[in-house]
């Protein structure tokens, strides 16, 4: 039977504890379709002036460059209400177009 000298172990426990981090973020990624529905009137929310369907039709979330979700989704994340979905047709006043 071979054992694993101290550096070794070392090596294997820093390396696990970097994984740690990467692992809670591809698990936040799965469950980005199971965040709770921004509320219109979070304090946040009505600062910004979010509604959930846009007046303009060229600007939506869905084509915003903060929005992360799927092309298809009915709501997903926005960089600006970490742990709240958007609705995809929704809009606010720092509506700026995604250009990818
Ligand atoms: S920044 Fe505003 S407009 Fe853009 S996705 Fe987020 S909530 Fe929608």
């Amino acid at each position: 039977m071979k054992y694993m000298t101290r550096r070794q172990a070392l090596r294997l426990a820093g390396c696990a504890t970097a994984a740690i981090p990467l692992t809670a973020l591809l698990g936040r990624e799965t469950l980005a379709e199971d965040l709770p529905q921004l509320d219109p009137e979070d304090d946040t929310a009505k600062a910004v002036a979010y509604v959930h369907a846009s007046e303009n039709p060229e600007q939506l979330c869905s084509n915003c460059h903060l929005y992360t979700g799927e092309a298809d989704s009915e709501w997903g994340p926005c960089a600006i209400f970490p742990e709240k979905a958007v609705n995809a047709i929704g809009w606010y006043k720092s509506w700026v177009k995604k250009t990818v």
